[in-house]
């Protein structure tokens, strides 16, 4: 029988759904902003009733349905499917999802998880990272974070969180305070989020730079980063090599724990590595950031530094990946 599958990504600023056909080709899309301002009851009573809409727009029963795979920038408990918590949703947190959808869509089989792990589904499956038995994916965004394929299944550890490696403490008790409330996590020398708040902080020390007049009115971003770079802005090359260098010391890390050689870089970093490419940068920052590494690692074995394939897809791919 020709099961369909609905695969959807939720963000922390836009909720996008996929309904798949047996053949896993996408049929039918939609998408909505995320709504910050809804109770967890509120925010599944609207993806419930989008997916019963999906399927009533392709004349499908519950039966015609094999499940859906629902990733989410959370905390997940795997097996129950209670959401933790949840960054840029901080309403949801502590909410027994997958049981409520389940109830709400009349015993529909379900299946939650956090992003970075369907991103690496979807990526180990269909993109950047077919063919290799061990891989890691790592989004790179406002956030940092990796979904683990270890002997070609995702390893989601005791509780769900597995990969959670951006808050791995590199400095302890030095630098920004990150989300999870520590201080010296990885990410808060590298992520976008992050980059941004120690540029603001060199700029109320007194340093020059153009990125404030490239912002306006409005909050300096990764873009103003990457156009200040491109006009050889001192402040924005140092900020994006305090990036790189972190970057490249965290995937090291990860290497020398568990030695998987192939890594697959996706989010906003991959942007901006095409918009300073077109400024005219001659290396990418997958190839910075495997310098950094070399200058690190002692042996000569082959690693790959590889950008993810599937593009604005890859959420709802590996969200719908689940139920496989
Ligand atoms: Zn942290």
């Amino acid at each position: 029988m020709d099961l369909h599958t609905i695969g959807i990504d939720v963000g922390g600023t836009k909720t996008a759904y996929g309904l798949f056909n047996g053949q896993r080709g996408i049929v039918r899309r939609l998408s909505h902003p995320s709504d910050d301002t809804a109770s967890p009851e509120e925010f599944f009573d609207t993806i419930a009733g989008n997916i019963k809409g999906l399927m009533a727009a392709e004349g499908l029963q519950n039966e015609d349905i094999r499940g859906v795979g629902i990733g989410m920038p959370s905390f997940v408990l795997f097996e129950e499917g209670r959401l933790i918590k949840t960054s840029n949703l901080t309403k949801i947190h502590d909410f027994p999802a997958r049981a409520y959808l389940m109830e709400k869509l009349g015993g529909m089989r379900v299946l939650i998880d956090n992003d970075s792990h369907t991103g690496a589904m979807a990526e180990h499956r269909h993109g950047a990272g077919r063919g290799f038995d061990n891989m890691i994916y790592c989004p790179i965004s406002t956030g940092i974070s990796s979904g683990i394929i270890i002997n070609g299944k995702l390893f989601r550890g005791r509780y769900g969180w597995s990969g959670e490696s951006g808050h791995m403490i590199v400095t302890p008790d030095d630098g920004v305070e990150c989300g999870c409330g520590n201080r010296g996590c990885l990410m808060s020398w590298c992520s976008g989020s992050m980059i941004v708040k120690h540029i603001e902080q060199w700029i109320a020390q007194g340093e020059a730079s153009i990125m404030p007049g490239l912002a306006g009115d409005g909050k300096i971003t990764m873009f103003h980063l990457g156009s200040a770079y491109n006009a050889g802005d001192a402040l924005a090359r140092r900020a994006y090599d305090q990036m790189v260098k972190y970057l490249g010391i965290w995937i090291y890390n990860l290497y020398v724990t568990l030695n998987i050689n192939c890594f697959v870089f996706g989010g906003g970093l991959l942007k901006l590595s095409r918009q300073l490419m077109d400024g005219g940068k001659k290396t990418t920052i997958l190839e910075d950031m495997k310098e950094i590494f070399d200058g690190y690692n002692k042996n000569d074995m082959p690693v790959y530094f590889k950008a993810a394939e599937l593009g604005d897809d890859f959420g709802i791919i590996g969200a719908a990946e689940l139920l496989f």
